[in-house]
C-alpha cells in the first residue's frame, strides 16, 4: 500500500490531507506536526478572536482525522530527510518511510536580531501558544508596544484598543504596511489606528529591545524610550526550510518548487508558506505567499499532483486583514505597476487598481466597513485572471459595474 506523508500539521498540509482522500486516495497518509494541537487556523490569532475565549478554531475535530484514516502525529518533529531512501527521521526516535512526500512547514515569525525572543515581556505571534501568552498581558490598562507596522502587528493593535490597552506602534519605514499596499490604503489604516487611540509613529529606528524585570524597554534612534508591559515584535515570517535545506532540496526565498509544486527531489513537494514558486500569470516571477488561501489551494494542489495529477498554479493572489470594523482586501501583485486609479464606493470604502504600462490590470486593494470591497475585489480577481486591459476610465467610475468590464 502506498504511504504519502506530510510534514507540517498547519492550514496547508491538513487540507493536504483532507484533499488526498477526497480525491479517492486510498493508501496511508501520515501528517506530522510539531505542534501539540491538531492544525488549527491562524489568522484568528490575532484578530478579536483574541479578546474571546481563545479556543482554537480547528480545520478538523482530532477524532474526524482517525475516521479518515489519517494518521495525525501530534507534538513531534521530522528532523531528517533522506531523499534517497525515501526516509524521515522523527524526534521521537522513529523512522518513517515514504512513497511521496509534502512538505508543508510554513513559516515562523522573524526574531529581532540579538533579542531573546521567550522573555516574559518581549514575545512574538505564530502559533496558539504565542497568542495566549500575548493574551494574558492584554488587560485593561497595560501598555503594549508593537515593533512593526505590518498586518499581524495591527491587527494585534486594533484587538488590543478594543481590551482598553495602550498600544504605541513603532515602523521603522516612513509608513506602515510598506510591503503590503499602496500609500493612499496606509494613510487610511494608520488614521484609524489615531483615531482609535494608537499612538502610530513612522520612519524611527529601534535602538534597543530589553527585558527588565518582566517590563520592556524599547530605546528608540530618536532618543525616546518607551517603559512597556509588553513588546511584541511583528518584523514578518521566515519560510522553515531548515528540514529541506539539510537534505540538499533547492531553496529560494523558500523551499523552491515548479509550477506543480514539485522540489528538486524526485517525490517530494511542498506547498504553502514555506515555498515559491513562479507565477505564471506574472511572467514566471518567483513568489512566496503567505496567505491563508493560498495554502489551503496549494495543499489541494499539491494532493492532485501527488495522485498524479497535472495541475498548475493557476490561482491569483488573495489577502485579507481585519481591523476594527474595516476589511482590507489585496488581489493580485502590484509590483511593476505604473498606473494607479481610486475608485470611491462611498463609506469611506475604496479600491485602488495597479495597471502596468500596457494597461494591463495588476492588482487591486481595496479597503472599507465590512464587506464594502469585496465583490469588486472578486471581481477584480477575476479580470486578473483573464489578463484584462480594462478602460481606466470604468474602472475608476464607481457607476460602471466591474461586471460589464469582465464581460467585455
Ligand atoms: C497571527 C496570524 C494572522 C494571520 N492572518 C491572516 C489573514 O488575515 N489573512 C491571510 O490570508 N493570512 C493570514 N495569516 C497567514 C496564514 O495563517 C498562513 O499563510 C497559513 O497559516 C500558512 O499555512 P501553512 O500550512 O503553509 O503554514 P503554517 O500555518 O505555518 O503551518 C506549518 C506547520 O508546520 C509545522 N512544522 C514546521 N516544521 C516542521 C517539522 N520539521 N516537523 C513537524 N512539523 C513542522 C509548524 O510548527 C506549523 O505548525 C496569518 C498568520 C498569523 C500567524
Amino acid at each position: 500500500m502506498s504511504h504519502f506523508v506530510i510534514v507540517g500539521a498547519g492550514e496547508c498540509g491538513a487540507r493536504a490531507a483532507w484533499a488526498l482522500r477526497e480525491k479517492g486516495f486510498d493508501g496511508a497518509i501520515t501528517l506530522i506536526g510539531e505542534e501539540a494541537l491538531p492544525p488549527y487556523e491562524r489568522p484568528p490569532l490575532s484578530k478579536a478572536a483574541i479578546g474571546e475565549a481563545l479556543e482554537p478554531k480547528f480545520v478538523a475535530e482530532r477524532n474526524r482525522y482517525a475516521e479518515e484514516r489519517i494518521d495525525l502525529m501530534t507534538g513531534v518533529s521530522v528532523d531528517a530527510l533522506d531523499v534517497a531512501t525515501k526516509q524521515l527521521s522523527l524526534s521521537d526516535g522513529s523512522v518513517l518511510a515514504y512513497d511521496k512526500l509534502l512538505l508543508a512547514t510554513g513559516a515562523r515569525a522573524r526574531a529581532f536580531p540579538g533579542v531573546p525572543m521567550d522573555s516574559q515581556s518581549i514575545r512574538m505571534l505564530r502559533t496558539h501558544a504565542d497568542a495566549l501568552a500575548l493574551r494574558a498581558a492584554m488587560l485593561p490598562g497595560k501598555h503594549i508596544a508593537i515593533i512593526g507596522g505590518g498586518f499581524i502587528g495591527l491587527e494585534l493593535a486594533a484587538t488590543a484598543r478594543m481590551l482598553g490597552v495602550h498600544v504605541t506602534v513603532v515602523e521603522g519605514l516612513e509608513r506602515v504596511l510598506k510591503r503590503g499596499v499602496p500609500q493612499e490604503i496606509a494613510d487610511a489604516v494608520a488614521a484609524k489606528h489615531r483615531l482609535e487611540g494608537v499612538d502610530v509613529r513612522c520612519g524611527v529606528a529601534i535602538e534597543s529591545l530589553t527585558d527588565d524585570a518582566g517590563k520592556a524597554t524599547v530605546r528608540l534612534a530618536d532618543g525616546d524610550v518607551l517603559g512597556v508591559d509588553l513588546a511584541l515584535v511583528g518584523i514578518g515570517a521566515v519560510p522553515n526550510t531548515q528540514l529541506a535545506e539539510r537534505a540538499g532540496l533547492r531553496i529560494e526565498n523558500g523551499i523552491a518548487v515548479d509550477q506543480r509544486l514539485r522540489t528538486s527531489a524526485p517525490d517530494v513537494y511542498a506547498a504553502g508558506d514555506c515555498c515559491s514558486f513562479p507565477l505564471h500569470l506574472y511572467g514566471g516571477r518567483r513568489v512566496r505567499l503567505e496567505s491563508w488561501r493560498n495554502a489551503q489551494e496549494q495543499g489541494g494542489l499539491a494532493a492532485a499532483n501527488m495522485l498524479g495529477g497535472d495541475q498548475t498554479i493557476a490561482a491569483v493572489p488573495w489577502f485579507w486583514s481585519d481591523q476594527y470594523d474595516m476589511c482590507l482586501q489585496i488581489a493580485g501583485l502590484s509590483d511593476g505597476a505604473v498606473h494607479h486609479l481610486r475608485r470611491d464606493l462611498g463609506n469611506n470604502a475604496f479600491i485602488i487598481f495597479h495597471l502596468d504600462a500596457d494597461g494591463r490590470l495588476l492588482a487591486a486593494s481595496g479597503i472599507g466597513p465590512g464587506n464594502a470591497v469585496a465583490r469588486d475585489i472578486r471581481l477584480a480577481e477575476m479580470l486578473i485572471a483573464a489578463g484584462a486591459r480594462p478602460d481606466p476610465d470604468a474602472l475608476a467610475s464607481p457607476g460602471i459595474k466591474l461586471k460589464s468590464l469582465l464581460a467585455a
